[in-house]
């Protein structure tokens, strides 16, 4: 799709901190996260929603949120958002996977990490977990 931003980060049009990629997937770093480590996981096939995806990307996208949720070190929130409604702002199929590390909430009390840690750093920790 020429106008999605995941699709132009597919293209490498627009960059991103990549950390892990695989025929059907691509997992980098939320440009907002709400926590240190927050990572999105997207099929490299453009549809808006999870059931439009065909089945091969789908469960290859479960198989690498599963990959990057266990390279976390705390608990963490697996959240996948379909349309407006639901708090769907990118229209292509995501999976937010975020480390938790206090109680603070999601949607509703969804807050920008004020002291980003440098990305290059969080991405090389992240990939290095998961080898
Ligand atoms: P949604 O609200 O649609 O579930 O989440 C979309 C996510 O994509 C947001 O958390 C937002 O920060 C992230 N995002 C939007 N544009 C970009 C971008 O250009 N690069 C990266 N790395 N993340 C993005
Ligand atoms: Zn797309």
């Amino acid at each position: 799709m020429d106008n999605c931003i995941f699709c132009k980060i597919i293209k490498k049009q627009i960059p991103c901190h990549c950390v892990y990629e695989d025929e059907h997937t691509l997992a980098f770093l939320d440009i907002n996260p709400i926590s240190d480590g927050h990572v999105v996981v997207i099929p490299k096939h453009h549809a808006e929603f999870m059931h439009e995806l065909p089945s091969a990307s789908a469960s290859t996208l479960m198989l690498a949120v599963q990959k990057v949720a266990a390279a976390c070190t705390t608990p963490y929130n697996i959240l996948n958002n379909n349309g407006e409604l639901a708090g769907q702002v990118v229209k292509h199929v995501h999976f937010h996977v975020i480390p938790k590390t206090d109680n603070s909430g999601l949607r509703g009390e969804w807050k920008v990490l004020q002291d980003k840690r440098d990305f290059k750093t969080v991405q090389a920790e992240i990939v290095q977990r998961m080898k």
